[in-house]
């Protein structure tokens, strides 16, 4: 294989064009940067996309801005279904809890979309910003660092390429290459969970409502669609997952019915069916020298409250914003280490209070203790009659940390601050 002398150099190299990476790249666009996105997978191979396939997100107000912001929701939101309530339930115990979005003040508590409707919107916004040179499908072998920059090797097309960048930004998921190679270690723990995700049809009309159901076997998710259908995501033992997925979709749905209850009626077909494995990941940091490390690749999280994505969001908003305020400032070095522990320091509290609320609520769902048990259904009652709770959880899906980020508020970052 021919290796390619000078690299070519950037001011920053994105490393993973999944949701988080393309929606990164969008948001340094107007900056003035020369960036390049490095993505292994092309998004016109569709279904087999990682970040982009079958799955539906549930996405909070504050990420729906900044779509909005960044001109790329006009690209979902014909196929985005607002959450007007969201029901939570305890099979076999007495007692649900409802959050209304009218209550908290909202127009909805999230919207729900299609991933690959994200990905087409997103894609599309980068064709339309030259300041992104995308290089897919590329696959990133290997990064250094080299004096006051970071070189990343490539491939593309069974060909060896590398490009040099002042920073590089690891958003290549959990499995982060560029990360381990950094030296920042990360610490996988498995949660014995895989979700099995699909949508399907049901009797009665979801009217907008999404459902979170604790069951035995593991957490139910149903989430509303545009066109009346439903996502479902149903977490389950591994042990289990080769069964489920070799039923046929009438008995799929009979087990799935009998666990959900007819909320929704009869569960009248189904979809493709695809299982993902669950675990918590984190980086140990989000820094290294001249090297940033966003999204799933700095932390990745059980489904259980939707928040993955729109935390690694806040990673890329946050990033985008730090570096932003720089260059007005005159700084035009993105990979200044000051710059980077900015960055740092804004993360880590927003990371620790999302990681501990859905962990949490993974362990306290998935044990089978009777005393822990009533715990729970009396949390789920207090909940209910708990309007502190019930805004808590509402402003989580908003998407409120502790520092909002300018685009999450719905500020572009070039001009304004
Ligand atoms: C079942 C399920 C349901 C979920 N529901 C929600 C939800 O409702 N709301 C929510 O907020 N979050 C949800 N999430 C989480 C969300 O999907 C992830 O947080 C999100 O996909 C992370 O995006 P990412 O871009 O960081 O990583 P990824 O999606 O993993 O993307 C990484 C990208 O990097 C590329 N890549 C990897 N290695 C290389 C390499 N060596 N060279 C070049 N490119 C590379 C990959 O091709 C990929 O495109 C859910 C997750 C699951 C599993």
């Amino acid at each position: 294989m021919p290796l390619s002398t000078t690299p070519a150099e950037f001011d920053l190299a994105i490393v993973g064009g999944g949701l988080v990476g393309a929606s990164l790249a969008l948001s340094l666009a107007p900056l003035g940067l020369r960036i390049a996105l490095v993505e292994a997978v092309s998004p016109v191979q569709g279904e087999q996309h990682p970040s982009f396939d079958e799955r539906t997100t549930a996405l909070a107000n504050g990420t729906v801005r900044a779509f909005r912001t960044l001109g790329v929701w006009a690209g979902m939101e014909r196929e985005a279904a607002p959450i007007r309530k969201i029901h939570v339930s305890d099979r076999g115990r007495f007692g649900s809890a409802r959050v209304d979005a009218a209550d908290q003040g909202l127009e909805a508590l999230g919207y729900v979309v299609p991933n690959r409707v994200i990905g087409a919107a997103l894609w599309q916004g980068l064709s339309r910003a030259p300041a992104v040179e995308v290089i897919a499908p590329a696959r990133v072998t290997g990064s250094e660092l080299a004096g006051a920059s970071r070189v990343v090797h490539y491939e593309v097309a069974g060909e060896a390429r590398s490009l040099s960048a002042r920073l590089v930004v690891a958003a290549d998921g959990i499995r982060s290459l560029v990360r381990d190679q950094a030296g920042i270690a990360a610490d996988h723990i498995g949660y014995e969970q895989v979700a099995i995700t699909a949508v399907m049809t049901t009797q009665r009309f979801h009217d907008y409502v999404a459902y979170e159901r604790f069951t035995e076997e593991g957490p139910i998710a149903i989430l509303p669609l545009t066109d009346g259908r439903c996502g479902m995501v149903w977490t389950r033992k591994p042990a289990e997952v080769e069964r489920m997925l070799a039923l046929s979709d009438d008995e799929f749905l009979r087990e799935f019915q009998a666990a959900f209850g007819f909320r929704l009626g009869r569960f009248l077909r189904i979809g493709q069916r695809a299982s993902y494995n669950l675990m918590l990941s984190r980086a140990d940091r989000h820094i290294a020298q001249r090297l940033a490390v966003v999204g799933n690749a700095a932390q990745g999280l059980h489904p259980i409250a939707g928040q993955g994505f729109n935390l690694g969001l806040r990673d890329a908003m946050s990033l985008a914003e730090v570096i932003a305020d720089r260059r007005v400032a005159g700084t035009m070095d993105p990979g200044d280490a000051n710059l980077l522990q900015d960055y740092a320091d804004w993360r880590e509290s927003d990371r620790r209070r999302i990681v501990a609320f859905t962990d949490g609520l993974v362990r306290l769902f998935a044990t089978p203790l009777g005393v822990l048990r009533s715990l729970r259904s009396l949390g789920i009652l207090a909940f209910d009659v708990l309007p502190p709770a019930k805004s808590a959880l509402a402003r989580l899906s908003v998407g409120a940390a502790e520092r909002v980020p300018r685009l999450a508020r719905g500020v572009p970052l070039a001009g304004i601050r």
